[in-house]
């Protein structure tokens, strides 16, 4: 087992939850503005998308710096991460991350015989870039990244993070997993599309299932040179695998700044008063700048978490290092405030 202390995987049989906060999705659903365009997209869904791709492509590549052909659509990213698990598990070697972090990318690549490599996070729970770059030997094959972190909730700052992928892209590929990038303040956001732009081997995944609600309706691309594209294609299930109505959904939501901007607005307030309620607790909120939190509790994980399940309130628990962990998604202000009324009753 990989101790990264990623994600579980999903129940086969959920409970009725009155907060479902266990898998960072939007509360508060997908726009008005795609929801109309997915209706429409139904009168042709007896077509294959063709242009449909080149419209989203052209507009993401405009936003990010980079050409059509650095971008490839994926239902979800779980999908670019799983073709990149086992193109560069081939053949062995290592790839190297810090604990904790999502699993899904690393557990493939351990199965298709990679070894994994989980360093020591900072003690702010962030990844330790110093760690990585001093643990670069030849045998590394990729460099696994995830940006806001999950589920720790934690970022690195864009400058760093910038010049970590200009030292180590020319020797090892580093993959940045951004599915929570959407959360930074777009003033503050990584641009690391500049890098792919001028040649660098940084493969960036993206998601739709956060900001923008898709989750269930899959939408994810890479951005990454030509070339590594052209690697990873074979492994994925190629991009007819999305459909018509979440593209078409998708490039309504793309377009959607207002609704980006409040569904971003509303999750820090929700995410700022649920922080608030566990420090008054006495508990210790390691800062979040995605759409979940994690902090250390002082009970053993599976009797908490089946009592706040019992109260109708889903969440994921963490042992890590011999320490319990608390990681709820940010629901609606109603919602946290169930959690915390749940909360407090389970831990007394
Ligand atoms: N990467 C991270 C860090 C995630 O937390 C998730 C899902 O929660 C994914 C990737 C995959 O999401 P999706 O396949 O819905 O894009």
């Amino acid at each position: 087992p990989i101790k990264t202390a990623g994600i579980d995987s999903p129940p086969d049989t959920m409970p009725k939850l009155r907060a479902r906060l266990l898998a960072n999705e939007n509360p508060l659903g997908i726009a008005p503005s795609a929801k109309e365009a997915l209706t429409k997209a139904a009168d042709i869904g007896n077509r294959y998308a063709w242009t449909e791709f080149a419209e989203l492509k052209g507009m993401i590549a405009t936003d990010e710096g980079v050409k059509p052909n650095n971008i490839m659509m994926s239902p979800g990213s779980s999908d670019i991460l799983m073709a990149a698990a086992t193109h560069f598990a081939k053949g062995g070697g290592t790839i190297l991350t810090s604990a904790m972090t999502y699993d899904d990318l690393l557990e493939r690549a351990q199965k298709q015989g990679a070894k994994i490599v989980a360093l020591p996070m900072t003690k702010e729970y962030k990844f330790d870039l110093a760690a990585i770059k001093a643990k670069l030997t030849p045998d590394v094959k990729l460099v696994y990244l995830v940006n806001p972190n999950n589920p720790t909730g934690t970022i690195l700052p864009a400058s760093e993070l910038e010049a970590f992928c200009r030292e180590v892209a020319p020797k090892v590929p580093v993959f940045l997993d951004e599915a929570y990038i959407d959360f930074y303040e777009p003033a503050e956001r990584p641009k690391l599309g500049k890098l792919v732009a001028e040649g660098h081997n940084v493969i960036l995944a993206r998601t739709f299932s956060k900001i923008h609600g898709f989750a269930g309706l899959r939408l994810g691309y890479a951005i990454a040179t030509p070339e590594t594209l052209k690697m990873l294609k074979p492994y994925t299930n190629g991009e007819f695998a999305v459909s018509i109505t979440t593209l078409m959904a998708g490039i309504a939501s793309y377009q959607d700044k207002d609704w980006q901007n409040h569904c971003r607005a509303e999750n820090a307030k929700a995410r700022d008063y649920t922080a608030k309620a566990l420090t008054g607790l006495g508990y210790e909120v390691i800062p979040s700048s995605a759409n979940f939190m994690l902090f250390p509790i002082r009970m053993k994980t599976k009797s908490f978490s089946e009592q706040m399940f019992a109260s109708g309130i889903g969440i994921q628990t963490r042992d890590f290092n011999g320490q319990p962990y608390c990681r709820v998604s940010i629901g609606t202000m109603d919602e946290m405030a169930m959690f915390i009324d749940g909360f407090k009753k389970v831990v007394g």
